[in-house]
């Protein structure tokens, strides 16, 4: 008795899952709907459709996250882990534990059972291979090719199953050219009087020559390599996945946004299946995202964006200290918000006059964010599930968030990133500092937790008495 009460509710897991198939929109239409500005993320039968199990170790989790001296620490405490239990002993020790609550699994079959999961709660993949690269880190071309397979093969994962309607992956520009060679463009790009002609990277995707004005010979076959192992990987996704290329420094972000810009004006010619993302955090971003609406409009292409606050903070901070360079980041958190804000205005507006042309993801975790986005959603008159506004969180983060959005009828995605132990851990890592802020402000999340595992003690107790 005790146990079946700690099983997930399955009533409500059925529920959900009708609301991905097409029968059901009818079905979720007929309940209930929030006004999105009283969307408050507090009901904790959010979690109905987790196991115990599952509770308790996001539970477990995001306590141990709270800590601020685990997370800043987290990359060395698990690098000491791996040496004093030994690879198979760490592998046994992670597995279960944070593995299990972050990515989605190793192999094909892990990984569709992971999916099939989230689809039953309304969620959607953004499956993410877990490469990437800073500088220092570069690896030679046959390390890219192995890499474009890998990207390939997340194109096939992500269409040829019946997970999610629209799919979605993320794609970093650094695991396919060197991370040194956009430093450069970037560079170079600043020093140029005028804009490079997208035209010459569109041809140079076709296997066309490359001139870039200051690159040298060798270099400049790296690009050309780069450019056409972009091109596969965006011939193999249009018309089936959104490719949704990320952003990174601001010392490669401008030759990673020309690369991105080259690949919407050749696939985006009637719908966006390239996508772009705004880092909000940065004081420029408004201005890059009006110029990118510019641009789509006299190059003639559709635009997709995510906007995300941004992951890199501390480390743009200190290296423009050491370089007597200006902060490139907002002043304060505030300041971050009003551009995130802002910038979601600006992009669900050219949405609500042109959805055919122009999409966003709301790639946060903040609720008043999410909560903005809806309002302004229903103000303008944008669907909740046209597929023109999504929302998007990390797996195993925020849940509360993404299954109440879920229920409510919007397109939410997960980013879910795959693969072994050992290429999934400097991910997590990375992802663990940058979104300490989240991790440690996770508390309503964690009593929500708490409140649904005391809900079905309450019940099993009732139950065996
Ligand atoms: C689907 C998805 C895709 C993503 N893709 C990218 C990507 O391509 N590139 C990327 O960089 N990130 C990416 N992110 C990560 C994203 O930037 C972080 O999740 C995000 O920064 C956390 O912000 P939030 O809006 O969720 O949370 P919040 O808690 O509302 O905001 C925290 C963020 O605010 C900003 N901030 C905090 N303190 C300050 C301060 N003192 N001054 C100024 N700003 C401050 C920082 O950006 C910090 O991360 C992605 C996230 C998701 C969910």
């Amino acid at each position: 008795m005790l146990c079946s009460h700690l099983l997930p509710s399955l009533p409500h897991l059925r529920s959900l899952r009708l609301l991905g198939s097409a029968a059901s929109r009818t079905v979720a239409v007929k309940q209930p709907q929030i006004l999105p500005e009283t969307l408050t993320f507090e009901d904790p039968s959010a979690f109905r459709a987790k196991s115990a199990c599952e509770l308790l170790r996001a539970l477990g989790i995001f306590r141990l996250c709270s800590f601020p001296m685990l997370i800043n620490n987290c990359g060395k405490l698990m690098s000491v882990a791996r040496t004093l239990l030994g690879r198979r002993g760490f592998s046994l020790l992670l597995r279960p534990t944070v593995y299990a609550q972050f990515v989605a699994g190793e192999n094909e079959s892990e990984i569709s059972h992971s999916m099939e999961k989230m689809s039953w709660l309304g969620l959607r993949p953004m499956l993410a291979v877990p490469i990437e690269e800073d500088l220092g880190e570069s690896t030679g071309e046959k390390r890219y090719d192995d890499n474009m397979e890998a990207m390939l093969e997340c194109v096939r994962l992500s269409h040829s199953n019946a997970w999610s309607k629209d799919p979605m992956m993320q794609l970093k520009i650094t695991a396919l050219l060197s991370p040194e060679l956009c430093v450069k463009l970037s560079t170079l790009l600043a020093q140029q009087p005028q804009p490079y002609n997208l035209d010459l990277l569109v041809r140079a995707m076709d296997g066309e020559p490359i001139t870039f004005p200051g690159l040298e010979e060798k270099a400049a076959s790296h690009f050309l390599c780069g450019l056409q192992r972009l091109n596969k990987i965006a011939e193999a996704s249009v018309n089936k996945v959104r490719v949704l290329v990320d952003a990174e420094y601001t010392y490669m972000n401008p030759a990673l946004s020309l690369v991105t810009m080259a690949m919407m004006k050749k696939f985006n010619k009637d719908c966006p299946w390239i996508w772009t993302t705004y880092q909000c955090y940065l004081k420029e971003s408004r201005s890059l995202l009006l110029e990118a609406l510019r641009l789509s409009k006299s190059e003639g292409f559709c635009l997709g964006v995510k906007l995300v606050r941004g992951a890199y903070m501390d480390k743009e901070r200190k290296l423009a200290e050491k370089e007597g360079r200006v902060d490139p980041i907002h002043q304060c958190w505030e300041d971050t918000n009003d551009s995130y804000n802002g910038s979601l205005d600006v992009m669900l507006q050219v949405i609500s006059q042109e959805p055919e042309r122009y999409r966003i993801i709301v790639a946060t975790h903040n609720e008043d964010s999410v909560r903005r986005a809806a309002k302004r959603m229903e103000e303008l008159g944008i669907d909740k599930d046209g597929g023109s506004v999504c929302f998007g969180q990390l797996l195993g983060m925020c849940d509360h968030v993404s299954l109440t959005l879920a229920k409510e009828g919007y397109s939410v995605y997960k980013s879910v990133p795959y693969g072994s132990v050992d290429d999934t851990l400097p991910y997590l890592v990375r992802r663990a500092q940058e979104n300490r802020t989240v991790l440690q402000g996770i508390r309503k999340e964690r009593d929500l937790l708490r409140l649904e595992l005391n809900r079905r003690l309450r019940l099993s107790l009732r139950g065996g008495s």
